[in-house]
């Protein structure tokens, strides 16, 4: 399907048809590992790349074929490769970019598991990240060297309060000849087109909103298709004949679609972080009614939000749908349907108030995810981010004070009425 069809249309159609075989209106779950080649020459065309279908489910899966092209129409990419987790489409997006001795410049305002990710799981590729503060254009610039291969940052930065300023990133990042890569999790294709914006890739965490209730991990990684790979010597994976792939020039053989087959016939077929189809169809579920989700987290989010900002309990809310956040002015460029459903708040009281508001809570749910259609709840400093010192807790912006709302779909009276109740507890 093509456009002009609507965003609602999409979620709902795009990459699907009728099961060729069975006339099954839903979308099967092709439960299988591999595929009967026609003949000796249909299976050396497969795997010569001469032609598109299917060999083994490490690499492609009709199930998982039909999410991607339903994220990549989303999102307004060319292509898409889904892989088993938001962290593994995050190594999945920089494989082809990098080598070791490659740097990868990232915002400081990342979701924490990235921070981890870059700052010491990727060194033992012998790649690197260096972490700048976004806002500033100049040290963008400063911090890209001659082996910066990518430039990583997500649109609404998880938890929240933040909104990136994309198009001048992007602008930056052009102008150094390298791609842009934007986690889009935290905000939906609904929310926020980073493609629009000048983001080369989009990677997504679809264990949380695309999927939207919680059920299963999942990630993906969607490329523009606008990235000149050959422009310079920097990217000899896609230009260059590629080694790990009998010496194919993707770029030069396969154009816009170089990068998602890189991903497919020597990402997935190497590092094997493939997505199955049984969670592949619980995201499409998902996907499907996501636009009306998003409407309603982001309506429940701006309700309760202005709630907490006005409550004596409460020190400050970090939400840019609020006019008193400083990124509220990025809204309607970035994000004009809304700012998401995840927010912060400071509890008067401190460490242990946040305790005790987070153990009277009773329709929150206290769990490390975001993006369910369940409202959830999480006191970083003393879960995910008690290891780091107190001065790391706040630049990540989880000091002892402060607590994460994901705010879901349920009647938002009854979210407001539990959070009052949890305040009273927590400051008596
Ligand atoms: C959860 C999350 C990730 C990691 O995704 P997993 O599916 O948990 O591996 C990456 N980025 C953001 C913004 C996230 O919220």
């Amino acid at each position: 399907m093509t456009m002009p069809y609507g965003f609602d249309t999409l979620q709902i159609h795009a990459g699907a048809r009728p099961d060729p075989a069975t006339g099954a209106r839903q979308t099967p779950i092709y439960q299988t590992t591999a595929y009967v080649f026609r003949d000796a020459d249909h299976a050396a065309a497969l795997f010569n790349l001469q032609e598109v279908g299917y060999i083994y489910s490490r690499l492609t899966n009709p199930t998982v074929a039909v999410l991607q092209e339903r994220i990549a129409t989303l999102e307004g990419g060319v292509g898409a490769v889904c892989c088993s987790s938001g962290h593994a489409a995050q190594i999945m997006a920089l494989f082809p970019l990098m080598a070791p001795g490659r740097n990868v410049v990232a915002s400081t305002r990342l979701y924490g598991g990235t921070v981890q990710q870059f700052s010491n799981t990727i060194r033992k590729f012998g790649w690197s990240a260096k972490f700048v503060d976004f806002d500033d254009l100049d040290a963008l610039a400063a911090a890209i060297d001659d082996d910066t291969r990518a430039v990583f940052c997500e649109s609404i930065a998880n938890p929240g309060g933040y909104i990136t300023d994309l198009p001048a990133v992007a602008k930056v990042a052009s102008a150094a000849g390298l791609p842009l890569i934007v986690d889009n999790t935290s905000a939906t294709p609904y929310l926020c087109r980073p493609i629009e914006h000048g983001a080369t890739l989009v990677v997504h965490s679809t264990t949380k909103y695309l999927t939207g209730n919680g059920t299963v991990t999942g990630g993906c990684v969607v490329d523009s298709g606008t990235f000149d790979w050959s422009a310079s010597d920097k990217f000899p994976s896609l230009s260059a004949p590629e080694p790990a792939y009998h010496g194919l020039k993707f770029h030069e053989v396969l154009g816009p679609m170089a990068f998602t087959f890189h991903g497919i016939a020597v990402g997935l077929r190497d590092l094997g972080m493939t997505m199955n189809p049984q969670g592949a169809h619980y995201t499409l579920m998902g996907i499907e009614t996501l636009s009306l989700r998003m409407e309603r987290h982001v309506k429940n989010a701006e309700i309760v939000a202005q709630w907490l900002e006005a409550d004596p309990r409460v020190d400050f809310v970090t939400y840019a749908g609020l006019a008193s956040s400083p990124y509220n002015h990025r809204v309607a460029t970035i994000c004009p349907k809304g700012a998401g459903g995840l927010f912060t708040f400071a509890v008067k009281g401190g460490y242990d108030a946040c305790v005790k508001f987070v153990n009277a809570l009773e329709i929150f749910s206290h769990v490390a995810n975001l993006g369910d259609t369940r409202s959830l709840v999480i006191h970083s400093a003393s879960t995910t981010h008690r290891q780091l010192t107190p001065e790391q807790q706040a630049a990540a912006g989880a000091a002892p004070n402060v607590v994460r709302l994901s705010i879901g779909i349920e009647d938002v009276g009854d979210l407001i009425a539990d959070l009052d109740q949890a305040l009273t507890k927590a400051v008596a």
